[in-house]
């Protein structure tokens, strides 16, 4: 026992409570990745240690070897994890092993609550080390700092609770921090050296110095990525992704790229099968791993690729950047950008050549991946290549789940059609069942399903495609329709005309409509582009689409709704009983009434009905004078 100052007690903060209570009680499948949390944190503090000595920073205990080394005591039955890493000194065991210092914690113990195996979150969320908790009943760890005049620490916990932090007075214990774990009786497997080299191998083969186990070194530290690709199994890149990911999938894409000339630069480059459910969420959880000749500069760099490429998982490591380069300065280094730029250009023309090549595959990375992609939008420098890899759904395809590109797209628009057509709405349901695309049924022209909030967006941002506009269904202008031909099938239904008397009426009740709705709306105007609803509203000229409007309002409360023009449709049944009310008495209430309801639903087919309280008590209204008109003509005459 070392001669101690007297330990001070703290508590755990709640959520760490909650944590190890989820831990202990939950996550019984994967208790084994405690191992590999414990050498991951001693591998990240050989990592930072070299850092500070590559940049020329003194140290304590220049002369040990940069290693981990694991020992089994079966008297006392522990084992202890033991680095010559930077060590910690009172303040930092006593925050860094006492706090989750992340935000977003919450949520993520409420998914590690659902899922009872731990092997993918555990390790996210600066929550490692207390996996460890899941098979010791004790854990002490002693640490001492690189920096010299610390003094060493004691931490010592049993995971109920609290723990305790004291200095040591033992000036000889070496640089580094050493873990003793007291095993649980239910977890002495751990006791035995095989299981313990299993559980390296198989999560803790790629880390960068040397893990021994007792006398004897279990990793094969090796640095795959400067390996020629003829000499690397598929096995080999597969156990490497895993370490690398700690996803239980292998990976969907493999790219290993190494360029000479004119800069050198080793890239190992996977795309996951899945998208990470996590990742909007702990947004700091994406990026590449930067090594300067194989020496770990930092983990999860965020500059190697823009964040619409965030699901990429991967290294990079050059001779041309200079050992001690510092973090900060990684942006302002031009080498740096250069290979950045190289590795974004990489994964856009793989992307690009496996859409051309195999379809299916990209159609699942689309699924997985897309929504990720789309935020590519901001991307000028590789704009063009960004747009030929959107994917959208369109009124073509079979179901929501089928997507279309672009080219796709325009390789089969209408003879005389000008632009790309698209609909946003909550689902594919609700854009194929409104009103406004019926002309476009009609025509047989194909409109895109923009369903995602950010498509329009997107689209937006674009602005065109070749030489095509988008233009949304809502803003169509009836004229540039008018010159697409109508489906062969569709044009034989030849619409009933209007008398000429009739003609002269529809005018009068249109414009006895506007006076009704006065300042709700710009006008109300004979629709050209209804077939079956009676009326929609439509957006003057380049107006903002509604769901535009509605992203704009979000963010913007001083935007006012832009008003719209109500389109009526004649050929309507509703419309034509409504004309022929008008024409006995052109100020009958039911006239008032329906237009009036006529504009609710239309906004309400956008979805953009916010008081719905006179839409419902009209609706009610009628409902009951129908019911009754039911009871006296139909239900009457079938009993006469
Ligand atoms: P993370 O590794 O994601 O930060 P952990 O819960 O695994 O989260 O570890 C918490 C913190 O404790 C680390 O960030 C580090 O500062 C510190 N720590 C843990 N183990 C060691 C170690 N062996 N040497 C030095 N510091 C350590
Ligand atoms: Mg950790």
């Amino acid at each position: 026992m070392e001669e101690m100052h007297t330990a001070k007690k703290y508590k755990f903060k709640a959520e760490i409570n909650k944590l190890l209570d989820i831990l202990v009680h939950s996550l019984y499948t994967s208790r084994e990745i405690f191992l590999r949390e414990l050498i991951s944190n001693a591998s990240d503090a050989l990592d930072k240690l070299r850092f500070e000595t590559t940049r020329g920073t003194e140290v304590v205990n220049p002369e040990l070897p940069l290693e981990i080394r694991i020992t089994i005591n079966k008297e006392d039955k522990s084992i202890t994890v033991s680095d010559t890493g930077i060590g910690m000194n009172y303040d930092e065991i006593t925050k860094n092993l006492g706090t989750i210092a992340k935000s977003g914690t919450e949520e993520f113990l409420k998914m590690v609550a659902d899922s009872n195996d731990a092997t993918n979150i555990i390790g996210r969320f600066g929550i490692g080390f207390y996996s460890v908790f899941m098979v010791a009943k004790e854990v002490i760890v002693t640490s001492r700092s690189y920096r010299k005049d610390e003094q060493p620490v004691e931490w010592r916990s049993d995971g109920l609770g609290q723990y305790e932090v004291a200095i040591l007075d033992n000036k000889e214990l070496p640089r580094g921090t050493s873990i003793k774990v007291l095993l649980k009786d239910d977890a002495q497997e751990f006791l035995e050296q095989w299981r313990l080299e299993s559980i390296i191998k198989k999560h803790s083969n790629f880390i960068s110095f040397p893990i021994f186990v007792g006398k004897e070194k279990i990793n094969t530290v090796s640095a795959i990525w400067k390996e020629p690709k003829s000499s690397i199994t598929k096995e080999q890149y597969e156990e490497f992704y895993e370490f690398l990911s700690h996803d239980t999938e292998p990976p969907a894409d493999i790219i290993h790229k190494s360029i000479d000339a004119p800069i050198q630069f080793n890239s190992l480059l996977f795309i996951p099968k899945k998208s990470d459910e996590f990742f909007w969420l702990d947004r700091d959880n994406y990026g590449l791993d930067l090594y300067v000749r194989k020496v770990l500069i930092q983990h999860k760099n965020k500059d190697l690729l823009p964040e619409y490429l965030g699901f990429v998982k991967g290294v990079v490591d050059s001779e041309d950047l200079p050992l001690n380069i510092s973090r900060e300065t990684l942006q302002e280094n031009v080498i740096f950008n250069k290979i950045a730029t190289s590795i974004t250009s990489t994964v856009l023309l793989y992307l690009a050549d496996k859409a051309q090549n195999d379809k299916e595959g990209y159609e699942n990375f689309w699924k997985e991946h897309g929504k990720i992609f789309k935020l590519g939008y901001v991307d000028f420098g590789n704009r063009e290549k960004y747009i030929e890899l959107l994917r959208f759904n369109s009124s073509f395809c079979k179901d929501a789940n089928e997507v279309i590109s672009l080219q796709d797209y325009v390789g089969r628009m209408k003879e005389n059609q000008k632009e790309i057509y698209y609909s946003s709405g909550p689902n594919r349901e609700a854009i194929l069942s409104n009103p406004h695309i019926e002309i476009f049924k009609n025509k047989g022209i194909e409109v895109l399903c923009l369903i995602d909030p950010i498509d329009e967006l997107v689209i937006n941002s674009i602005g065109k495609y070749k030489d095509f506009s988008f233009r949304s269904i809502e803003n169509a202008d009836a004229k540039a329709l008018e010159n697409i031909k109508n489906n062969e099938r569709k044009s034989e239904e030849k619409k009933e005309e209007l008398s000429k008397d009739d003609k002269k009426h529809f005018s009068s009740l249109l414009a006895k409509m506007k006076k009704i709705l006065g300042d709700k709306v710009e006008d109300v105007v004979e629709s050209q582009r209804l077939v079956e609803s009676p009326a929609c509203l439509v957006s003057i000229n380049d107006g903002l689409t509604s769901t535009m409007e509605k992203i704009l309002r979000m963010t913007n409360k001083e935007i006012q709704p832009s008003k719209k023009r109500l389109e009526i449709n004649p050929n309507n049944k509703l419309i034509s009983n409504l004309l022929e009310v008008f024409k006995k008495d052109s100020n009958d209430e039911i006239i008032k009434e329906v237009t009036e309801q006529l504009y609710y639903i239309s906004l309400l087919n956008d979805g953009e009905l916010t008081d719905s309280h006179h839409f419902t008590s009209i609706a009610n209204k009628y409902l009951e004078k129908s019911s009754l008109w039911y009871i006296n003509y139909s239900i009457k005459e079938n009993n006469e």
